[in-house]
């Protein structure tokens, strides 16, 4: 039994691990519009995130909603066979994003998940990413000393 469609199996398995996915760049490509700049898969911050805004202490992780557990979203299915397997890989993901998001703060970044699905709708992804990137725009003493 074949728990994907061939699409689907492309879909997925062109994911893994994969930088520069299709969502990745479609949130780029919006940045861009939006006037942001930033840089693109810095090395030596932990997880290696999309998208890095050094200025603003600012980063951006483009997730897959299914190897990253987008919770209650219709992606994040698990597949029939193999249950165990999967179980203890999404568990090994999922615990690794917390921690990279975790060390990314303590080395005082901000961290905004940007999920596959919610890259369907620039409107709403545009409002999102502004809303998240604004709030290092209100100058405060740290901000500045940064600049
Ligand atoms: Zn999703």
């Amino acid at each position: 039994m074949d728990v994907f469609s061939a699409d689907e199996r492309s879909r997925i398995m062109g994911r893994i691990g994969g930088k520069n996915t299709r969502p990745e760049l479609r949130v780029r490509k919006l940045l861009h519009a939006l006037g942001y700049r930033f840089r693109i898969h810095r090395k030596d911050l932990p997880g290696t995130p999309d998208v890095v805004f050094p200025g603003r202490r600012a980063v951006i992780f483009v997730h897959g909603c299914f190897w990253h557990r987008h919770e209650g979203c219709p992606r994040a299915t698990t597949p029939a066979t193999n249950r165990d397997f999967w179980e203890r890989k999404f568990r090994s993901n999922t615990k690794r994003d917390a921690e990279r998001i975790e060390q990314l703060g303590r080395l005082g970044y901000r961290c905004l998940v940007v999920w596959e699905c919610e890259t369907k709708n620039l409107e709403r992804l545009a409002e999102r990413l502004t809303a998240f990137l604004r709030r290092e725009d209100v100058p405060d003493g740290q901000t500045l000393r940064r600049r």
